[in-house]
């Protein structure tokens, strides 16, 4: 099959996948045998090709948005023909402190689709069946990719921040997993208020009805219950975290960060505001997730891409010079 491929000992500045031919993934027991019909690229996927995650293995196909036809492996859920989704959250042990806890986003032991594991840049995927997510029929396989990572952690980062219906929450950073959350914020009634840099950015977060829209410098004229923010930097938060009332939260919705800035205690945290990270996601959040995009009926932007142009996609998401999401299509 032909798949996307990062080989760890290239030097990283040059790092880039290679489109080559490679052997077809075998069956496993508890498995699925996916043929993969698209697969959402996050910006995750960038990090680990640029080496700002550690290289795991020598040979990897990332990718960990896959939409995928069941081939092989099926299961009751999932029968032969049937369309699933697959995401980051590969597999967990099951019975580590955090797993035993409801926290499986945090086991010690977990498997990364299109990190640890192979992912969807490719025409097909094997992925673990409890990891994987029958698809609602409404959307097509490369609207409903974006929603498999960027929407899932998306909501999770609602979650993490504690966003109640009609508040006041602050988007900071306005990449696809924002556009996804914004969907969600307006059928709780939240006002939404969306700091951003790239007039494209803020066009489409005005064409979404935020609230209220502005550059990355600028301050929301109220104060803010929570705060999400999307970029990997570090300023972005100490941003976002001057604009909360007492008592406020941020949620980092990024799995790195350039760097965390020093900044002024006494001001911006006293008060019993929290900074948190979000990290991963777990199976209830990608099935609670899943019904809420049905029901409301979210339709992400995308732009795509064959699957011999990965590298471009992934160019994309770093220079931000598209609105939405891009998606692979092998
Ligand atoms: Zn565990
Ligand atoms: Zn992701």
């Amino acid at each position: 099959m032909k798949a996307a491929v990062l080989k760890s000992q290239q030097e990283a500045p040059t790092q880039q996948l290679g489109i080559e031919e490679v052997p077809r993934p075998q069956l496993v027991p508890g498995h699925l045998l996916l043929r993969v019909l698209a697969c959402g690229v996050c910006r995750t996927d960038l990090h680990i090709v640029e080496r700002d995650l550690p290289p795991l293995r020598q040979h990897l196909i990332p990718g960990h948005q896959i939409v995928g036809e069941v081939v092989a492996g099926e299961s009751k859920e999932s029968p032969i023909g049937s369309r699933v989704g697959v995401s980051w959250m590969g597999g967990v042990d099951g019975d580590c402190w955090y797993c035993r806890h409801q926290m499986e986003n945090l086991c010690d032991q977990p498997v990364f689709t299109g990190y640890t594991v192979d992912g969807g840049y490719a025409e097909y995927a094997l992925a673990r069946t409890d990891f994987t997510f029958p698809l609602p029929g409404a959307l097509d396989d490369i609207h409903v990719a974006p929603l498999l990572c960027a929407g899932i952690i998306g909501f999770r980062s609602l979650r993490v921040a504690g966003v109640q219906p009609g508040e006041r929450v602050g988007l900071f950073g306005f990449g696809s997993s924002a556009s996804l959350t914004i969907a969600v914020l307006q059928s709780w009634k939240c006002e939404v208020f969306v700091a951003t840099r790239g007039v494209f950015h803020r066009k489409l977060a005005e064409s979404l009805g935020a609230t209220w829209v502005g550059s990355e410098n600028e301050k929301p004229p109220v104060e803010l219950d929570r705060a999400i923010t999307f970029a990997p930097s570090g300023d972005v938060v100490v941003s976002a975290l001057a604009c909360l009332r007492k008592g406020g939260v941020v949620a980092i919705n990024a799995i790195h960060l350039d760097r965390m800035p020093p900044f002024n205690y006494d001001k911006l945290l006293w008060g019993e505001r929290v900074i948190r990270s979000v990290a991963n996601m777990t199976r209830a959040d990608a099935r609670d997730f899943l019904k809420i995009a049905r029901d409301i009926g979210i339709r992400p932007q995308v732009t795509v891409f064959p699957l011999a142009q990965a590298n471009d996609a992934l160019h994309a998401i770093k220079l931000e010079s598209i609105n939405g999401a891009a998606v692979i299509v092998p």
